[in-house]
């Protein structure tokens, strides 16, 4: 058994030394959070439903020719990804009003947004991840005007891409939530994706129906989390062993 360094363990993944220098192993856990992490469950099969969804997904978004961190999904667990310096910044998406934005703005559940809002928060848990403006980021520094653009663009083009691709299997991509990271390539700093994008840090409901199918299923304690992370990966046409 090859014996690899544990560099961080966070609420749903635990990140190790990765084979070769820039690079990181991501492993999903089944641990679920919610509310800062006031409220915790393990949920069998979930990791490894994540893994295999945002492998798919940041695939995809590969090809439409935005870089990510991931390289390989090494099991049913574990992803081998480039390592970042991770931007502290949380970038949530929204399409239509849902979650924290609600009663923070009194907004009623389920409102289209007349455009893409797009939100920052301060990656900080002590702080209960603030919200900022893009000029607390310039201000302390977090990230660059010219990172902040490449992100900010990226995002755009990124939540209408995934519309696209969740329209097509019959979801509506409510919101989600991204994060960044710096590499050094060449002599340039280049801006990635990193992290996941997974039925974790999406909302997604159903087109039909509008039953929520994401983590919304834990936070509310509606049940049946890895019924809907399935049928999401099975619409998606990505095949998971199950685990649950
Ligand atoms: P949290 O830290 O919020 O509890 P996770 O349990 O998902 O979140 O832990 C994964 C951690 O790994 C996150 O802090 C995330 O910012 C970090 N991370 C994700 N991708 C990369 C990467 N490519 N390089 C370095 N760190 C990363
Ligand atoms: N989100 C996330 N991690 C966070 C905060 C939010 O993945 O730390 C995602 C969440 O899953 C949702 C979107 O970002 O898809 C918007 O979340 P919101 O601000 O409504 O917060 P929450 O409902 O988690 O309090």
């Amino acid at each position: 058994m090859i014996e690899r360094q544990q560099l961080y363990e966070g609420k749903a993944k635990v990140i190790f030394e990765g084979p070769e220098d820039g690079t990181l192993i991501q492993f999903f856990k089944d641990d679920a959070t919610a509310f800062n992490a006031k409220k915790k469950d393990i949920i069998k099969g979930k990791g490894v439903l994540n893994n295999y969804i945002s492998e798919h997904i940041m695939r995809a978004v590969e090809q439409i020719g935005i870089p990510t961190h991931f390289l390989k999904r090494l099991n049913n667990r574990e992803q081998l990804i480039r390592k970042l310096e991770i931007i502290p910044v949380e970038i949530v998406v929204r399409n239509v009003a849902a979650g924290s934005i609600c009663p923070r703005l009194g907004i009623e559940e389920g409102v289209a947004l007349p455009n893409t809002l797009v939100e920052f928060c301060l990656k900080d848990d002590r702080l209960g991840d603030p919200i900022i403006a893009a000029e607390h980021i310039i201000t302390f520094g977090w990230a660059n005007t010219d990172e902040l653009n490449v992100i900010y663009e990226d995002t755009l083009r990124i939540n209408d891409f995934l519309t696209g691709l969740f329209h097509g299997i019959g979801v509506r991509l409510i919101d989600f939530k991204l994060e960044f990271g710096r590499a050094q390539s060449n002599d340039r700093v280049e801006v990635l994706l990193a992290d996941e994008i997974s039925p974790d840090n999406c909302r997604l409901w159903d087109a039909q129906s509008n039953k929520k199918m994401d983590k919304d299923r834990f936070r509310r304690d509606l049940g049946g989390l890895i019924d809907a992370y399935q049928e999401i990966a099975r619409r998606l046409g990505v095949s998971v062993p199950d685990m649950s």
